[in-house]
């Protein structure tokens, strides 16, 4: 059960690492031994993802209007078909140790953005 390398173009990726592939977690290929990933914006925003939201909304307010629990299961029902179309269908990017690292610098930056931005503000709300 393995997926194809946009590297080698073998069978060398199992779809579970395709999965919980991102651009600072990529899959490593099994034949070639180079990195690749589902890109971010691919799993986010894709038409699965309008069906999982889909699916999802009709268990919450069924549950709301009927208070039957069952009716909750069509959330993570939802997001396994998403995923299991995700996983069998999206493109995989190819990627290498400097491009991870560089994305994790990245991650890193806006995270120390967003910190010290929520630090003024809670600074400036402070004293005045
Ligand atoms: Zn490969």
């Amino acid at each position: 059960m393995k997926t194809d390398c946009p590297h080698c173009a073998k069978r060398g990726i199992s779809y579970f690492s395709k999965w919980w592939s991102g651009s600072t977690t990529p899959a490593l290929c099994n034949q070639c031994n180079n990195f690749s990933y589902v890109n971010n914006g691919t799993r986010h925003y894709s038409f699965p993802t309008v069906i999982n939201i889909i699916i999802a909304a009709f268990g919450i307010i069924g549950f709301i209007l009927t208070q039957k629990y069952f009716l909750l299961w069509l959330l993570p029902l939802g997001y396994l078909i998403s995923q299991i179309y995700l996983v069998l269908y999206s493109p995989m990017l190819k990627s290498t140790k400097k491009q991870i690292d560089n994305n994790k610098r990245v991650g890193n930056f806006i995270l120390l953005f967003l910190f010290s931005g929520l630090l003024i503000y809670t600074i400036i709300d402070f004293v005045t």
